[in-house]
């Protein structure tokens, strides 16, 4: 069993101290995100669920050093965003793949690894390529893969540099529900395989449960932390999963949580 393994050592992983954000934009003001504190351990697999618009993505692009804090800090594995970024650590997938269109897969992939000047044996582009299930496909271009493919380079050129901490926003939000599932159990296989620390973001309360050690749910804008719950299911996790009673009675409890009509309080 790797579940001993699923329980790292409480060394800090994702640390939020008081983070708010507010954007103004003339003269008015938004409160994204309000005094929110979120400590995971390092070798996690965190999900951030909530509401549209109740600042999830602003917290995850605090993290990744694209968006800076009005208030509070944060740390990933002790170190700045900054920092973490800087040394071609911090590994990011949003929602749009964002590829090169010029660039064959494995130009795309290589491309982290110019930008940061990470030192890669050149097998290890063509290791990740067949990791994400691309094998064969090293020479094609953007335009000849289908959406869930791009995801998969997105995801490969994240971890070429052999991130640290990885960010996800919504990496198969604009996939169908079948292409999602087979992405969130390769995602699983990928992360059991180097238990990098990772929060994502995502609106599928599903995808959430099947993937997290622990799911935090937010409040409406201005995004707060409504419940920390942990996921215990034990790893390997499969498909079959998804049609345990078990499994549906959590997604069931963070809906609720979700629709406000349980607080958890007492998890936090
Ligand atoms: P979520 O990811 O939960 O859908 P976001 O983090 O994208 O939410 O947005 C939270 C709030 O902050 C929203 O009201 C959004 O309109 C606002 N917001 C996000 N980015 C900006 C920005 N650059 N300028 C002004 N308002 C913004």
């Amino acid at each position: 069993m790797k579940d001993a393994e699923s329980a790292p050592a409480k060394l800090p992983g994702i640390a939020i101290e008081g983070l708010t954000k507010v954007f103004s934009t003339g003269r008015r003001e938004t409160v994204a995100v309000r005094d929110v504190s979120i400590h995971t351990p390092r070798g996690a697999f965190t999900t951030l669920i909530g509401p549209s618009g109740c600042g999830k993505s602003t917290i995850l692009r605090m993290l990744a050093d694209l968006e800076m804090p009005s208030e509070g800090a944060v740390r990933l594995l002790g170190r700045t965003a900054a920092d973490l970024r800087r040394a071609g650590k911090l590994g990011i997938v949003f929602q749009d793949a964002a590829l090169l269109p010029w660039r064959d897969v494995r130009a795309n992939v290589n491309l982290a690894v110019q930008v940061t000047g990470a030192s890669v044996p050149p097998s290890a582009v063509d290791d990740l390529i067949a990791l994400v299930g691309l094998k064969g496909f090293e020479r094609a271009r953007p335009a000849e893969l289908s959406g869930g493919m791009r995801q998969r380079v997105a995801i490969a050129r994240a971890l070429i540099t052999a991130p640290k901490v990885l960010l996800l926003d919504e990496p198969f939000g604009a996939l169908d529900e079948m292409t999602r599932r087979h992405l969130n159990r390769e995602l699983l296989r990928i992360w059991g395989a180097r238990r990098t620390t990772t929060l994502l973001v995502t609106h599928s309360i599903e995808e959430a449960v099947f993937l997290s050690d622990a799911v935090l749910v937010m409040t409406p804008r201005p995004g707060r932390i409504a419940a920390e719950v942990a996921i215990p299911f034990p790893r390997p996790r499969t498909r079959e999963l998804l049609r345990t009673p078990g499994f549906h009675a959590m997604t069931g409890r963070l809906s609720d949580i979700l629709a406000g009509k349980e607080r958890e309080d007492g998890d936090l």
